[in-house]
């Protein structure tokens, strides 16, 4: 029988697959001594199981690219760590442990000294317990941590992700993430947008779900239908072939919209570069330090940087320094004391304290530029007064970037965008948290939604704001929050003034059909009619009403 379960909508697409559940924790070994005869066998089986742990990895990474690659190949290295196989053998040969006890003994004793020791070296405290994991799961016959590898493509059903899973998500097989935890702006949720993979978290009932059964995940709609019937299982699917994006973008009087892809890592970057994106609108750089205790050195950041530009050559890049603080603490430049981080020391204010750490940053975001083929722009984000927007742009300029921007994400900016802009060469609006400090609503806070959305006409106020602002001096304004990737939404922002809208690559084939079917003109009057209402929800019925024939056809 059909039955649906609902949750948080946080990465759109529908998709139909079989459902693999995340492994649950490895459980710890009991302390059991073994028979004097059994030492050398013990021995020889952790040597075995070890070096198992090891060669599958490194086959595991070898088929990854990017992140996920690397993320495996360290934990590669670790399972044939001379330090780990030494004291977990002393154990096995002095305490009579079994290996699988053992092992667990020896990783946790050298995690514990590494946290002891500071960043950077307490950061490897947790791959050290992932391939202690691993082995005792081989010698054990347990489930191994991690993403599994079913071999076939899947819906993963998990708790949560944790963010060196994400790293090891293939979207290629990964059709769709349910997850009963987590909130809208998660690490995982935003993984999941910027592999394109359709998501729902904070999914009622979703410790049920068993593995094999299928089930059509709406990550637009926020469902999971179980048992789905057969027609909705292909249109799912016909949909998604459907929905592909040829670009570019333009509304049906031929104005061209650049339709740009929001990227977090080379791996997103070349999903989006696959789906057509005209371009990077927003590359938020401090994913490539997520988790970091310590400020990566130059070369680190060049590398990370090339491999997302390498897939856009001859394309915009629109890369975003630092955006550290609130729901994204950085340690080596955020405190973790204060009061209210969403209204701290974050994104370009870290800036005032830490100049070294940007200009570190500038200079690798410059020696990439000069290596490959994309044109690449440049932004702050949080950005509140005109004297940042300049203060930036001089940082740039002294790096030869000379596309420098800013993101409009503060209202304070959107009120003053004719002096921000007499400064910044163009300008995006964050409305993710525009609409935060617009309506004074914590973005991660599900009970809040209702004020958190774009369609508020004070937010589009702030917009066309922008835009009128930035139109003075002829500067281009795009939109890189989560509204871009709102295809009834879309056409309003184009007629509030904005020209480049960037989003997750799953959402570009909709909101390119939804403007290729709307003239300019039209677009101007469906912004004209939203701010003219009351309340979001008469903005968004309105919108909607006027392109309900376009919406029903597009199955939108
Ligand atoms: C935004 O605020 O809309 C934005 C794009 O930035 P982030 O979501 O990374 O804060
Ligand atoms: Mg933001």
């Amino acid at each position: 029988m059909t039955s649906t379960l609902t949750g948080a909508p946080v990465s759109p697409g529908r998709v139909a697959g079989v459902v693999v559940t995340m492994p649950p924790p490895v459980p710890e070994p009991p302390t059991t001594r073994l028979p004097a005869d059994d030492v050398e066998d013990a021995v020889e089986r952790l040597g075995a199981a070890a070096r198992a742990v090891q060669e599958r990895l490194t086959e595991q990474a070898g088929r990854l690219s990017g992140t996920a690659a690397d993320v495996l190949a360290v934990t590669a290295a670790m399972a044939a760590d001379p330090t780990l196989a030494a004291e977990s053998e002393r154990r096995i040969r002095d305490d009579a442990l079994t290996p699988e006890r053992a092992v667990w003994d020896a990783a946790g004793g050298l995690a514990t000294q590494l946290e002891k020791l500071g960043p950077p070296l307490s950061e490897r405290a947790r791959d050290v317990r992932d391939v202690r994991d691993r082995i005792v799961a081989e010698l054990t016959g347990a489930r191994p941590p991690g993403v599994p590898e079913p071999g076939h493509p899947f819906v993963l059903v998990a708790e949560d992700l944790a963010p060196a899973d994400t790293a090891t998500l293939d979207p290629e097989t990964v059709l769709g993430i349910v997850t009963s935890e987590g909130g809208p702006t998660s690490h995982t949720a935003i993984l999941a947008r910027s592999l394109g993979i359709p998501a729902v978290v904070a999914v009622t009932g979703a410790d049920a779900l068993t593995d094999g059964e299928t089930v059509l995940v709406d990550g637009g709609a926020g469902s999971v239908v179980r048992n789905p019937d057969p027609e909705a299982v292909a249109a799912a699917s016909h949909r998604e072939a459907a929905r592909r994006f040829h670009g570019p973008g333009r509304t049906a009087d031929g104005v061209h919209v650049q339709l740009l892809a929001n990227v977090a890592d080379p791996d997103g970057a070349r999903v989006a570069a696959e789906a057509g994106a005209e371009g990077v609108g927003l590359f938020r750089t401090e994913f490539c330090f997520l988790g970091r205790a310590a400020e990566p050195s130059v070369a680190e950041q060049v590398s990370a940087y090339r491999r997302v530009l390498a897939a856009f050559a001859g394309r915009r890049v629109v890369v975003r320094t630092l955006d550290a603080g609130a729901d994204k603490p950085m340690g080596f430049v955020t405190a973790d004391d204060e009061p209210n981080p969403a209204l701290g020391v974050r994104g370009l204010r870290t800036a005032v304290g830490h100049a070294d750490v940007l200009d570190r940053q500038l200079e690798a975001i410059a020696e990439a530029a000069a290596a490959e083929e994309a044109e690449v722009w440049v932004m702050a984000p949080m950005v509140a007064t005109s004297e940042e927007a300049r203060d930036f742009v001089a940082a740039c300029a002294k790096h030869g970037l000379e596309q420098a921007g800013v993101m409009v994400e503060v209202p304070a900016a959107a009120l003053r965008s004719r002096w921000i802009f007499g400064h910044a060469a163009f300008g995006s609006l964050g409305t993710n948290d525009l609409i935060q400090y617009t309506m004074a609503a914590d973005r991660m806070l599900g009970e809040l939604a209702a004020l958190s959305t774009a369609w508020q006409p004070a937010v589009l106020d702030l917009v066309r704001a922008t835009c009128e602002g930035a139109a003075v001096h002829g500067r281009p304004v795009g939109v890189c929050g989560e509204a871009a990737a709102d295809p009834a939404l879309a056409p309003v922002l184009v007629g509030l003034g904005v020209t480049s809208l960037s989003m997750t690559p799953r959402a570009l084939g909709d909101v390119a059909a939804v403007l290729a079917a709307t003239t300019s003109g039209e677009c101007a009057e469906l912004a004209r009619i939203a701010c003219a209402q009351p309340d979001a929800e008469t903005a968004r019925a309105v919108v909607r009403g006027r392109l309900q024939p376009l919406l029903d056809e597009l199955a939108l």
